[in-house]
């Protein structure tokens, strides 16, 4: 289990999105100013991050930065986590996934696939390589697998190390970046075929990706194991008071929940004093439990949009990510 006095990793990123087609034709005021390479201002206000990245950076800017480091830390047999946060349409998926087959446009998730496997070529021969891959989404606190339409509610168990993990989640051997490629192309048909509306439903639903890895020497037989999770969680954005009802409410309450006790566990680790870290509180936490704070890499996206329209949003995702901090 996890050591949770020990040295703290948790960074935070923030991101602003250009403003979109329709924001630009609304006449939408472009709120963000930055300042240095860490800091945003909006409305006389700074916020400061371990790093932010304005309108302008690039998918490969935004790799190269934060999550290439992490690959070599996984090698080197940590765990890790990287998230994105932010409300709908603020760039989360663009950030994880981005433009899966489109040399420029992918996003971290292809990045990580491709560069796990190019450090693994130059590696020691000796080396015997064992990546799987998971991936499975969480809606109204059910774990769906995407890799397999049956398994439509799977739940968390802890192992003999009591470290916890979903049981009965399909687990697909890898052996390229194209076959991890092919897994994330599979899961997002899967995900599709279950819901009428795709937009709505990735709104409201965390989707995790898990890529584990084992390597051992053939002759000396010493095993090293890391694993990163890449989470793309559901929209933070409030839903309207006196709008919503029934399914809609029940789904935004949900959301709430799981997202605040992502909150309290990350700002508890932040804090790094604190004895209790209440990764319990909901299945997203429990499941990342092995792969947050302690000797972990932990990332967190924290994605904005710049428009004036969505200010308010935007303030309190500058909040969530202050939290961590
Ligand atoms: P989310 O997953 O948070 O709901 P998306 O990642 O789907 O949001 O982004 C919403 C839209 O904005 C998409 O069309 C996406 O391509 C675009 N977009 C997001 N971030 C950027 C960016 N940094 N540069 C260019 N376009 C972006
Ligand atoms: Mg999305």
């Amino acid at each position: 289990m996890a050591d949770i006095s020990a040295e703290c990793n948790i960074r935070v990123l923030c991101r602003f999105r250009p403003l979109n087609q329709s924001e630009i034709l609304r006449g939408d005021k472009f709120m963000p100013t930055f300042q240095g390479d860490d800091t945003v201002i909006i409305a006389g206000r700074s916020y400061v991050f371990d790093k932010v990245f304005p309108t302008n950076c690039t998918q490969e800017q935004v790799y190269n930065t934060c999550a290439q480091q992490i690959v070599k830390d996984v090698l080197d047999g940590y765990n890790g986590t990287i998230f994105a946060y932010g409300q709908t349409s603020s760039g989360k998926t663009y950030t994880m996934e981005g433009k899966l087959h489109d040399a420029n446009g992918r996003g971290i998730i292809p990045r990580i696939a491709e560069d796990i496997f190019n450090h693994i070529y130059t590696m020691d021969e000796n080396l015997e390589f064992h990546i799987k891959v998971s991936y499975f989404e969480i809606y109204m606190d059910k774990i769906r697998d995407l890799l397999d339409v049956t398994k439509t509610n799977l739940s968390v168990h802890e192992d003999k190390n009591r470290v916890p993990y979903v049981k009965g989640c399909t687990e697909r051997f890898v052996s390229s970046p194209e076959e991890v490629m092919d897994l994330i192309d599979e899961g997002k048909a899967n995900r599709h075929v279950a819901v009428t509306n795709m937009n709505e439903h990735s709104s409201r639903s965390h989707s995790i990706f898990l890529i584990n890895i084992k390597q051992e020497h053939v002759e000396t037989e010493q095993k090293l194991c890391g694993k990163l999770y890449l989470v793309d969680l559901a929209g933070s954005e409030k839903v309207s008071k006196t709008g919503a009802e029934g399914a809609v409410l029940d789904e935004a309450k949900n959301i709430n929940k799981s997202l605040s006790a992502l909150g309290n566990v990350i700002s508890a680790l932040a804090e790094g004093t604190k004895t209790h870290v209440p990764y319990r509180d909901s299945k997203m936490t429990r499941i990342l439990q092995d792969s947050l704070g302690g000797n972990c890499r932990t990332t967190m996206f924290i994605c904005c949009s710049p428009s004036a329209y969505n200010d308010a949003e935007t303030k309190s995702t500058l909040m969530f990510g202050q939290r961590a901090k």
